[in-house]
């Protein structure tokens, strides 16, 4: 015997039916319509999508813009809208594939911009670092974990000797000549540091 859910409230997506508690797909062919254009076939839809999971739209590197593709095929829609209440009680549609309010104009490209990284993401520090002879010297360990991480990206790392800081640059530290591995300790000369 099942169990009998009593009461229980499912959200229905935009586009689904309902049977009881079984949410069904509905025949997608009704979401759009085809037209002949040019030489192919476009499709358009007749119900609200979201824009910015649909595939509607492709970057012109000429005008430098985005554009209508102009062939647009059923499975470019995603339909996964579904209706949502806003804090002052409004309902709204809102894709729930990514949260995308519709109410909002989106800007096509906006997702791929990726933003430019300024500088490390975030700074690489060798912990243990004291002045000898000319050399910074630190543990092998930290200059290895500092390596580790730092490497792969040619991150900047970072050293504090004394009171002040220090950098050095990953062609620097990556340059098997600057460095002097000796006693479990690692030397770096002094020169091939700038001051952080
Ligand atoms: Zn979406």
């Amino acid at each position: 015997m099942k169990d009998m859910i009593l009461g229980k409230s499912i959200t229905i997506p935009f586009g689904k039916g309902a049977k009881t508690v079984e949410v069904f797909d509905l025949e997608s062919e009704i979401f759009t319509y085809s037209k002949q254009k040019g030489s192919g076939e476009c499709s358009y839809s007749l119900t609200v999508f979201c824009p910015k999971c649909s595939d509607t739209h492709e970057y012109n590197s000429k005008g430098h813009v985005w554009k209508s593709k102009w062939i647009i095929e059923d499975k470019d829609y995603s339909f996964q809208v579904v209706y949502s209440e806003d804090e002052d009680g409004e309902t709204f549609a809102k894709c729930s594939k990514c949260d995308f309010d519709l109410r909002d104009e989106y800007i096509y490209g906006s997702v791929d911009e990726k933003p430019t990284p300024v500088g490390d993401l975030h700074q690489v520090s060798i912990t243990g670092v004291s002045y000898a002879d000319g050399c910074f010297v630190m543990p092998l360990d930290s200059f290895k974990k500092a390596i580790m991480e730092g490497y792969k990206r040619k991150a900047t790392l970072f050293a504090t000797v004394g009171s002040m800081s220090y950098k050095i640059h990953w062609q620097a530290y990556s340059n098997p000549d600057n460095i002097v591995s000796k006693d479990g300790k690692v030397f770096l000369r002094k020169n091939v540091w700038k001051q952080a």
